[in-house]
């Protein structure tokens, strides 16, 4: 029933290394897995290397070459895809940015940051001071437009002629290191749009400051022992460049079921359908169920559909390793539904878009575990789904970019090498007909 039709399941950051208190297993190994392990033992394994071997991806970044785009040419910087999972598509003339409200300390000139998150300030008190911070509307002649959006983030969008993405971050991504002057890339061909691009956000980032660091909102917070979120610092500039839709590169239609902003922004950019779930909320407690049964239910209209559970991640980052195995249990308890449709003819596959070792709290270069199951999948020895067991798998070890074409290989997709034009490229006879001027 859903011969040809896939599932496509990425448990974000859910690939990690040895834990010590889990007896020196991965929490894939620790957690209790029996239907991850019998998909393997249906399926066939391996490794994947979302990037490339030793490169630790960002999430937007994996998520593309994931889906057969090449990071390297076809990336238009994090901010876009943040804008486009809150449903603002940035236009031509704009440049966007991912923004965190932080906490600072002035020593001497610099800015030192405290906290990333400023505390994790409530949604309410962010929305409160993005209301001041948006009376900043223009800088140099760019307009300026700050929007809030959950707890302590946010978007800034730049709009005007002459402005570019190829600049670096005013955000150090680090505790005590100071605020950064935002400065054109090395790479940056467009060095002097680059140039008044990073002085408009560097402009800004002061702004915030000045009008945040005094907000009786912050000195409220400093009186009860809270963190002031007295600053905004922006990130993974984005422009608008042309990527294609994933339906005309691949010649499925494509659904995706995920709640994160910058999962949702990435699926929208390419041309998914978005699918919302009740109860899912990007975070451990997501509904994981009503997730999966509404991937099964988007195969009656897309050929397609890319689960998202971000939950794994998070508690990758706060170092959580038994909240971790104990999250990649649920799914796995969650997975029968899935399963009914494998039964089906659904190909499906399981993997992670980066490893994030519990142990660092931050993404990591190694290789991901890469699970395929489906009617035209040939089977290998493999009986566990764990980093470990996996690399015994017969898909040995690949590259993100790599899997889509191995997904129309074995969904009867691909046209022959050298023999035939790609799918997308097939004309019907009788549309050329007109253009002949032939009788009929
Ligand atoms: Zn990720
Ligand atoms: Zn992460």
């Amino acid at each position: 029933m859903y011969e040809g039709k896939i599932i496509l399941l990425v448990c974000d950051g859910m690939a990690d290394r040895q834990v010590k208190e889990l007896g020196d297993k991965t929490p894939l190994e620790y957690a209790e897995t029996p239907n991850m392990d019998e998909l393997a033992e249906k399926g066939v394994t391996g490794l994947m290397d979302p990037i490339a071997p030793g490169v630790p991806p960002s999430s937007d970044t994996a998520h593309l070459a994931i889906f057969g785009y090449d990071p390297e040419k076809e990336y238009p910087g994090r901010g876009l895809f943040e804008a486009a999972g809150y449903g603002y598509k940035i236009s031509d003339d704009e440049v966007a940015f991912r923004c965190n409200f932080s906490t600072v300390r002035k020593r001497g000139n610099e800015l030192i940051v405290v906290d990333r998150r400023a505390g994790r300030i409530s949604g309410s008190e962010a929305e409160a001071l993005a209301k001041e911070l948006q009376k900043i509307d223009e800088i140099d002649g760019v307009k300026v437009k700050f929007v809030h959006t959950l707890e302590h983030r946010g978007f800034l969008i730049l709009k005007g002629e002459g402005l570019s993405a190829n600049i670096t971050d005013s955000d150090p991504h680090e505790i005590g290191a100071p605020v950064l002057e935002s400065v054109p890339l090395e790479s940056a061909v467009d060095f002097e749009d680059a140039q008044k691009t990073a002085q408009t956000v560097n402009k800004f980032v002061l702004q915030t400051f000045s009008v945040l660091n005094t907000h009786p909102i912050n000195v409220e917070r400093i009186k009860h022992g809270k963190l002031p979120a007295n600053i905004v610092l922006p990130r993974g500039a984005g422009k608008r460049i042309k990527l294609e839709n994933f339906e005309e590169r691949w010649g499925m239609k494509p659904a995706c079921v995920a709640a994160g902003p910058l999962y949702r922004g990435v699926a929208f950019e390419l041309g998914f359908k978005l699918i919302n779930v009740e109860g899912a909320t990007g975070l451990p407690n997501t509904n994981i169920k009503g997730k999966f049964e509404a991937a099964v239910n988007a195969l009656e209209n897309y050929d397609f559909v890319f689960v998202h559970i971000k939950g794994t991640d998070n508690l990758s980052h706060s170092k959580d390793a038994k909240g971790k195995a104990e999250m990649i249990s649920r799914i796995d308890n969650a997975l029968p539904i899935i399963m009914d449709a494998v039964k089906e003819g659904v190909t499906f596959v399981l993997t992670a878009d980066h490893t994030t070792p519990c142990s660092m709290g931050i993404h990591s270069g190694d290789p991901v575990p890469l699970l395929i199951v489906g009617p035209n999948v040939r089977r290998d020895f493999v009986k566990n789904f764990d980093e470990i067991s996996v690399v015994r798998g017969g898909l040995h070890r690949i590259r993100g970019k790599e899997l889509m074409n191995i997904l129309l290989d074995v969904t009867h997709r691909a046209p022959e090498y050298g023999l035939r034009p790609s799918p997308k490229r097939v004309r019907y006879l009788p549309k050329i007909w007109n253009a002949l001027k032939l009788n009929e």
